[in-house]
C-alpha cells in the first residue's frame, strides 16, 4: 500500500544504529522539518546531532531531501555536514533518485525517514525503497499543513507498531 511506511518509530532517536543495520541499511534519505527538528527551525536539537554522529559513526551514508526550499535546507544541511536535494518534490522520485545515485547505493539498501505520508512514505513506496515514519516533533501551525494534517490522519500508521529498542 501507497500510504504505508515499512518502519514506525516514535521519533528518530529511537532508530538505532543496530537496528539499520540488523535491516541492511547502508544509506538513510532524510527528511528535515519535523524529522529532525521543528519546521523552519534553523537548529537541530542536541538528540538529532547526537542521532547523526552515532549513525555516521556505524557506516551508514546519509543524504537530506527536502521539499522545502534551498534557503532553508542549504545552511541546515551544513550544519549537519550533510550532502543535500532541496526542492525534493516528494512524493515524486526523482529527488530521491537523485539521493540515492549520489550516495552510491542500490535501492535495496537504502530507507527514507519522515514524518509525512503523503511526501516521505508515499515517495519511498513510488522510489522502490524502504521507510521509516516518525511522529512529527511538534504541530505545523499554518492553515495548508492544518488541511494536510487532517487528510493525513485516517492513514497514519497504529502506535502498537511502534518499534522500540534498546539503545
Ligand atoms: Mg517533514
Amino acid at each position: 500500500m501507497i500510504f504505508k511506511p515499512t518502519y514506525v518509530f516514535e521519533n528518530i532517536s529511537a532508530i538505532t544504529p543496530a537496528f539499520l543495520k540488523r535491516k541492511h541499511i547502508k544509506g538513510i534519505v532524510l527528511d528535515v522539518d519535523n524529522t529532525l527538528t521543528t519546521h523552519n527551525n534553523p537548529v537541530p536539537p542536541e538528540s538529532s546531532m547526537k542521532w547523526l554522529a552515532d549513525v555516521k559513526k556505524a557506516g551508514i551514508k546519509l543524504i537530506i531531501v527536502s521539499n522545502n526550499k534551498p534557503p532553508r535546507v542549504v545552511p541546515f544541511a551544513e550544519i549537519l555536514g550533510l550532502d543535500y536535494v532541496a526542492n525534493g518534490k516528494k512524493p515524486l522520485t526523482s529527488g530521491m533518485n537523485k539521493a540515492i545515485k549520489r550516495m552510491g547505493l542500490e535501492k535495496s539498501d537504502v530507507a527514507a525517514i519522515g514524518d509525512q505520508i503523503f511526501t516521505d512514505i508515499m515517495g519511498a513506496n513510488l522510489t522502490g525503497i524502504r521507510s521509516c515514519f516518525v511522529f512529527p516533533i511538534e504541530p505545523e501551525t499554518s492553515l495548508p499543513f492544518r488541511i494536510k494534517r487532517t487528510l493525513e490522519k485516517p492513514l497514519l500508521p497504529k502506535r502498537s507498531r511502534i518499534i522500540k529498542e534498546e539503545r
